[in-house]
This record gives structure tokens, C-alpha cells and sequence, in this order.
């Protein structure tokens, strides 16, 4: 076998195609002066609220601060309650412990990684201000039980979709069928700044107002402070580099997708789904966007080295659930609550899966993974 490097993500491969365009947008904002919001970030409000069908687009700092601004939009504070999956990026729990609210974790659909439905309803009471469904992977959350449950104690419903810009459920795009909506640009989601950048959505007008206060110290006009805020803006350098790229998502959505029915066919060809592989699935009415190529492996960690040693780049997302985490050892979680998020923490592997990835390099991949289980 030869030897290939393969790595997790090439952000080369996708960024240096439109060097020309992002260097020309980067000396537009260095010429016209306006280094905070401004027109730039203005535009790809605009643009992003066409690209995802929703009324309202806020240009924050980060996907972490776009969870924290919807959290605060929504009124969660201390006491609050706020529902979420145990199984997710530190920023979804997180962002409700900052605020002092407490997080009440409940476990995942194990077929698709999601937050359970009937977990997450019976976990809602009367305390509940917000239900934090995450789109993992790129793959939507299963929202219409949660939007109900959530309508049932009046919270509110808090997208995360940092991982799942273009992903639909039921033919509607995400983060335009909760309350809100968060999104994140970090470099490895599938629309990507150079640095940190995030976006909150909403249907809702005078919602999309209020994060749109938050971001400014809830200051309006500026130095009169309606709430307490905080500095969650978007930088007009990355705006304008995101404004390049996002014409450009589509397409690269449909090269993840290919992608993975790629491995898909190689993978089930190769006999490696009989050894106790199991890959990503995209149940009916979904439309997966494929953030991450996540499969459940036997041997996860003597898997993962194999492949290290053949130039093949992974990554554990995510090695210990929430309620295992030691900062939230005050919720009193015990090991063994949340049995399914804890396998997946055990036995799940993202494979490189980025749009310019080569089918030789899929041809790699799974014959160093069919190698490993011969
Ligand atoms: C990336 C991510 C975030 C946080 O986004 P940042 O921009 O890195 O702050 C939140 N939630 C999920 C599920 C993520 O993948």
C-alpha cells in the first residue's frame, strides 16, 4: 500500500481558489475605514437572510456568542432551566452555565447522534425557558417533537446549527424553524471566515432587534442601555471574506454529499460494514450537509492510530459527553445516565470528508480502515 496524507480538513484546497477575490475583499474593508459592523457585515446579513429563508440575520463574534446572544434574546438567566443534549460541542452547555441558568442534559437518538425527543419532552417543566436542539455533523435534529414540547412550557426553541448551514428537515432549511438560529464560521464548519465569526437567525422581527441590542451592550442610541449586552460583534474583515465565499456553499455541499455516498459504496464493497462498522445515516425528509463523516467503529482508538500511521487525519467529536464533564460535576450526573451519548463518546470517528477530498484519497482511506479489520 502506498502512503498517502490524507488530512481531516484542507482548508488549501478550498480557500486558495478564491485567494484573488478574499485578498480584494480584505483591502475593500482596509480602504473604506469601517472596521466595526458597517456596510460589509450589513450585506452578508442581507445575503445570508436570503441564502437561509429567515427574516432576520445578526452578525455576531462566534458560533459560542451567537448561542449566548439567542440565550439572552430568549430570556434565559439564573434559574432558568434550558434542555440540551449531552452529546455536543462545550459551547451548547456552556453558553446556558454562563448565564447561570442550568443545563438539564438528556441523551441522543443513538442512530443519529440528535437529541431524543421524547427524552428532551419529558425532561421540559415549568422552569424550562429554552430547548437547545444541536444539528450534529450536519444532520438536523429531529425539531418537530422538540418545537412542541417546547410550545407546551412557552420556551424557546435555540437552534444550534453551527455544524448544519444548508441542512433541511422536512424541506425547511435549519435554523429558521426554531425560535432562533446559531451559526458558526469557525474553519472547519462548512462555511468558513478566516478567524471566528457566527450568526444568529430568527423569523422573528422584534427577536432578531433584540439580539441585534445584545450585540451592542444593549445600547440604543449608543451610551443608553436598555439591557445589559456585551460585545458579541462581527468584524467587517471576516464579513466580507464570508460575503466571497458563501456563493460557493452549495456547491461544496453537494461534494460533501458525494463524498460520503462515495465512502458509502467503498465502504460496503470492501466488507467492513460486516466487521461492526456502522456509518452515517440520513433518515427520510432529511437532508444532511455532512459537516462530519462520522462512523462508529470497533476499536475506535486502536483504529484511529492505524490510521495516523498511514497518514490519515480523525478526530474524536466528542471524546466525554457533558455530564461527565468535571466543571458540571455540580449537576450531579452520574456515568451510566446517558448510555448512548456515552457509547458514542467511546466508539465514533470523523473521517476526512471535506468537499475537495479525491476519490483516490476515499480509495485510501477505506482501504486503510478495511486494513485495519482484515
Ligand atoms: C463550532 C460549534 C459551536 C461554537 O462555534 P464557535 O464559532 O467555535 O464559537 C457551537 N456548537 C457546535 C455544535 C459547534 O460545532
Amino acid at each position: 500500500m502506498c502512503h498517502m496524507k490524507v488530512p481531516l480538513l484542507d482548508l488549501y484546497a478550498q480557500n486558495e481558489p478564491l485567494k484573488a477575490e478574499m485578498l480584494a475583499a480584505i483591502t475593500r474593508v482596509f480602504d473604506s475605514q469601517r472596521y466595526i459592523l458597517g456596510p460589509e457585515v450589513e450585506q452578508l446579513e442581507l445575503e445570508l437572510a436570503t441564502w437561509l429563508q429567515v427574516k432576520a440575520v445578526v452578525g455576531v463574534s462566534s458560533g459560542t456568542d451567537a448561542l449566548l446572544t439567542a440565550l439572552m434574546a430568549a430570556g434565559v438567566g439564573p434559574d432558568a432551566e434550558v434542555v440540551t443534549s449531552t452529546y455536543s460541542f462545550f459551547a451548547t452547555a456552556g453558553s446556558i452555565a454562563r448565564l447561570g441558568a442550568r443545563p438539564v442534559l438528556v441523551d441522543i437518538d443513538p442512530a443519529t447522534y440528535n437529541l431524543d425527543p421524547a427524552a428532551a419532552a419529558a425532561a421540559v417543566t415549568s422552569r424550562t425557558r429554552a430547548i437547545i436542539p444541536v444539528h450534529l455533523f450536519g444532520l438536523s435534529a429531529d425539531l418537530d417533537p422538540i418545537v412542541e414540547a417546547g410550545a407546551t412550557v412557552g420556551a424557546a426553541v435555540v437552534e444550534d446549527a453551527a455544524q448544519a448551514i444548508g441542512a433541511r428537515y422536512k424541506q425547511r432549511l435549519v435554523g429558521g424553524i426554531g425560535t432562533l438560529g446559531c451559526f458558526s464560521f469557525y474553519p472547519s464548519k462548512n462555511l468558513s471566515g478566516l478567524g471566528d465569526g457566527g450568526v444568529v437567525t430568527t423569523r422573528d422581527d422584534e427577536v432578531g432587534n433584540r439580539v441585534r441590542l445584545l450585540r451592542v451592550h444593549g445600547a440604543s442610541p449608543k451610551y443608553f442601555h436598555e439591557v445589559v449586552g456585551g460585545n458579541f460583534r462581527l468584524d467587517a474583515f471576516q464579513a466580507a471574506v464570508l460575503r466571497v465565499k458563501l456563493p460557493h456553499v452549495a456547491d461544496w455541499t453537494k461534494l460533501r454529499r458525494r463524498n460520503a455516498r462515495r465512502y458509502g459504496e467503498l465502504f460496503r464493497a470492501a466488507g467492513v460494514t460486516s466487521r461492526g462498522v456502522v456509518l452515517p445515516s440520513e433518515p427520510d425528509g432529511y437532508f444532511h450537509v455532512f459537516n462530519q463523516y462520522v462512523i462508529r467503529a470497533p476499536r475506535r482508538d486502536a483504529l484511529r492510530a492505524h490510521l495516523h500511521a498511514r497518514g490519515v487525519g480523525t478526530e474524536i467529536y466528542y471524546p466525554r459527553p457533558f455530564h461527565l464533564q468535571r466543571c458540571f460535576a455540580d449537576l450531579g450526573y452520574r456515568e451510566g445516565a446517558f448510555p448512548h451519548a456515552e457509547a458514542a463518546a467511546s466508539e465514533t470517528l470523523a473521517l476526512p470528508v471535506y468537499p475537495e477530498l479525491s476519490e483516490a484519497q476515499q480509495s485510501y482511506v477505506v482501504d486503510a480502515v478495511s486494513e485495519f479489520y482484515a
